[in-house]
């Protein structure tokens, strides 16, 4: 179905047009005529379906003209990097009306908000805190909101934020639309769905554990004293564009970024404790090409629509199995093809394990050519497939009844926004 099919008025699809969208991807084709009917939606997407456009401009569309007397949509966001990435989104595509977006997120001073918020604003993307610390402060009022979107609900819970996300609905009316969107529905999403939505329809695309179909990955045993020496060996070998390195620790992703840039590698580190400031050029260096090489931790594993990453490391494997599929989801977006490697030890076995389960694959393994291994317990059940990193052939690995609308091949091709 066409996007001129979809009830969307000409300003919106002008937008949709100047920004290269050919088609509708599933959840947009199924979201936007339910949203734009009233209906509350639950949808169960990945990041990288075209969520943002699904809930976004049935909401714009709704909207129709700007009135600078309250706040009638609000998006809430796990992330400062999402929120202003909705912002973005939201902001081109009502670029054609007179409708005005604003986004508020912590980390920043308060004037600049303070003053947007005065000025009257009709879609707000924010993330939780700010927004309570200032709705409390009486620097917004919510009771005349119509639209409320949580999205990525599933990490706005794991981030602590579900008292927050409670006590902002009870600000906005009772008598309003709410989506939700979410890779997972956990019981206490369960309980807020009930609570806060009324006769939701869901939409499931794809199966939730689905990992990007085009990203190829394996797993590189090696001893811990090694680590280091290898991150350094893959990088020397495979010809990257740009690759984001994953650390468990703030600290550990400082220390991987030292060591890259003593090896001349052009790179930036992202995490919770660097200043708003730092994470947003880190970001838009990345983005731009300034830095070739991103070293994070899980908060840019969600959601962050960065083109172009050629390749994903795991320096350490993730503890969580759905972190696993969110940061190799970094690569493969878009029609770009993307490698994930994980460097693995011993003690990361049990997590290894259960990612395998949940993807319900088991993760090639390989080992770097010409690379000195010293013995880790884990050669002992492993067969050896000594492999050189870039000419590698790797087996594609797909996972059954994964939907990521850029893998598909036939659908309608998106020309790449230059950011
Ligand atoms: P999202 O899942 O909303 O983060 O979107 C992922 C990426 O897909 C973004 O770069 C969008 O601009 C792009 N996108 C969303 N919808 C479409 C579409 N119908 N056609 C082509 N690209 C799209």
């Amino acid at each position: 179905m066409p996007f001129t099919e979809l009830g969307l008025s000409a300003d919106i699809l002008s937008a949709i047009e100047e920004m290269g969208y050919e088609e509708p991807t599933p959840i947009q084709a199924s979201a936007i005529p339910l949203i734009l009917g009233g209906t509350d939606v639950i949808g169960s997407a990945q990041t990288g379906t075209g969520k943002t456009a699904a809930f976004g401009l049935p909401i714009l569309q709704k909207l129709e003209k700007h009135d600078s007397s309250h706040i009638r949509a609000l998006i809430l966001e796990p992330t400062r990097e999402l929120a202003a990435q909705v912002d973005e989104a939201m902001r081109t595509f009502s670029k054609n009306t007179d409708l005005h977006i604003s986004v508020i997120y912590g980390g920043v001073g308060y004037g600049k908000q303070r003053e947007e918020l005065a000025a009257g604003i009709d879609v707000l993307v924010a993330t939780p805190g700010r927004l309570l610390d200032l709705a409390r402060q009486g620097d917004c009022r919510l009771d005349k909101v119509d639209f409320v979107v949580l999205d990525e609900a599933d990490r706005m819970l794991d981030m602590g934020f579900m008292p927050d996300v409670r006590a902002i609905l009870e600000m906005c009316q009772r008598d309003r639309h709410t989506s939700l969107f979410s890779a997972t529905i956990p019981p206490i999403i369960e309980t807020m769905i009930t609570w806060a939505m009324r006769e939701p329809e869901t939409i499931e695309i794809g199966r939730r554990q689905s990992a990007a179909e085009t990203v190829k990955h394996v797993i590189y045993e090696v001893a811990h004293s090694q680590k280091d020496d290898l991150l350094l060996a893959i990088l020397d070998q495979v010809h990257y564009e740009s690759v984001i390195i994953f650390c468990r620790t703030k600290m550990g992703a400082d220390t991987i970024a030292r060591l890259l840039n003593r090896n001349k590698h052009s790179v930036v580190a992202l995490h919770s404790d660097r200043s708003q400031k730092e994470r947003d050029e880190a970001l838009q260096g990345f983005r731009d090409g300034k830095y070739e090489v991103l070293v994070a931790t899980d908060i840019a594993s969600r959601g962050l629509d960065i083109t172009k990453i050629s390749h994903v490391v795991n320096y350490d494997v993730p503890e969580n199995a759905e972190d696993y599929v969110h940061r190799i989801g970094r690569t493969g977006r878009a029609q770009n093809e993307g490698d994930a490697f994980t460097l693995m030890v011993a003690e990361d076995a049990i997590h290894v394990h259960s990612i395998e389960r949940y993807i319900d694959q088991k993760v090639p393994r390989e080992r770097l050519e010409g690379f000195d291994y010293k013995y880790t317990a884990l050669f002992d059940h492993a067969k050896d497939t000594t492999t050189s990193a870039h000419d590698r052939k790797f087996k594609q690995v797909r996972v059954a009844g994964g939907y990521h609308f850029s893998a598909s091949g036939g659908r309608g091709k998106k020309r790449r926004r230059k950011r």
